[in-house]
């Protein structure tokens, strides 16, 4: 066709279903030399699933008391740890008792008034007061076992933890596999989840490179450092924590199906099928381009 290279590329990329958003950004992909993946929502399928309830025994509370607390916080979030806690609620038809006051606090957790008292729900690194051995000796146990651990306290005190499990994505792997040989670097994980259950994921899917427990700006911080060592970093994310990054790499792609409407719109691209198989396709299809146009 007479169609500009940039342009047929855009075209093909859009028909292995990832969506470029101009061909400023086509041309930018064929330049990636470092690839850096969220964890979950991007490569796992971001619909985990409540395998362990574990009420502390000085809360008072059984398994599912813990579990409907929990979710009442959680309700209003959008994250997928929160759907998780809900569903699981809903599946054993626990009531929920109404929540005011929410605050969510990205790569942290939420909080919300039930009950009169005061619930959080999150990341047992940055929610865990001093002490609190059991919930510690607890968190540790799930995490050894590959589980994200969802502490909830309660008034500030620790109730219980909640272990949630994620699937990778099927095609994980042999994305890894093609972007290495691509850009002849192994990708790097970025992800606010812990070091451990980072570890057994990145183990399952071929990366090594693992920085844990990083909040949205520490995702940024990395990009930047690479960036400035003058590499082109991509950045494939789902999660509005992942769109500082998103902005801040030399290319980002959002994941269409499991992704928050902010890092859509930041992203430059869009796997729209959730697909991470297509990527080094389209990175590909971006070389060839750039060598018809140059
Ligand atoms: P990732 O980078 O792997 O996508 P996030 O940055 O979204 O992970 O979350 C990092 C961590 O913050 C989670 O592993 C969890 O411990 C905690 N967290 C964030 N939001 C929530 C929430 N709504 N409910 C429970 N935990 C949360
Ligand atoms: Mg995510």
């Amino acid at each position: 066709s007479t169609m500009p290279p940039l342009l047929s590329a855009i075209a093909n990329a859009g028909r292995h279903g990832v969506l470029v958003k101009s061909a400023v950004v086509m041309e930018r992909l064929g330049r990636t030399d470092t690839v850096a993946f969220d964890k979950t929502g991007t490569l796992t399928e971001g619909t985990p699933r409540v395998t362990d309830l574990r009420p502390l025994p000085g809360s008072g509370l059984d398994e599912e008391e813990l579990l409907a607390l929990a979710a009442a916080a959680e309700h209003p979030s959008e994250h997928a740890l929160a759907r998780a806690v809900v569903g699981a609620a809903r599946e054993r038809s626990l009531p929920l008792a109404p929540a005011t006051g929410f605050t969510s606090t990205p790569g942290q957790g939420v909080s919300a008034t039930v009950g009169g008292r005061t619930v959080r729900a999150g990341s047992p690194s940055r929610l865990l007061p001093e002490g609190a051995d059991a919930a510690r000796a607890a968190v540790r146990e799930l995490e050894d076992a590959g589980r994200t651990a969802v502490v909830v306290l309660c008034d500030g005190e620790p109730a219980g933890v909640l272990g949630i499990a994620d699937r990778l994505r099927s095609d994980a792997p042999a994305a890894v596999a093609a972007l290495t040989r691509l850009t002849g670097r192994t990708p790097v994980l970025l992800t606010g989840d812990n070091e451990r259950a980072a570890r057994h994921l990145a183990a399952e899917v071929g990366i090594t490179d693992v920085r844990a427990g990083l909040l949205p700006q520490d995702k940024v911080t990395a990009v930047r450092e690479w960036e400035r060592e003058g590499r082109k970093v991509l950045v494939i994310g789902d999660g509005v924590n992942d769109a500082p990054a998103l902005a801040a790499a030399h290319t980002g792609i959002a994941m269409g199906g499991a992704g928050s409407d902010l890092a859509l719109e930041t992203a430059d691209g869009v796997a729209v099928r959730d697909e991470l198989a297509t990527l080094p396709a389209v990175v590909g299809l971006s070389r060839t381009a750039r060598r018809l146009v140059v």
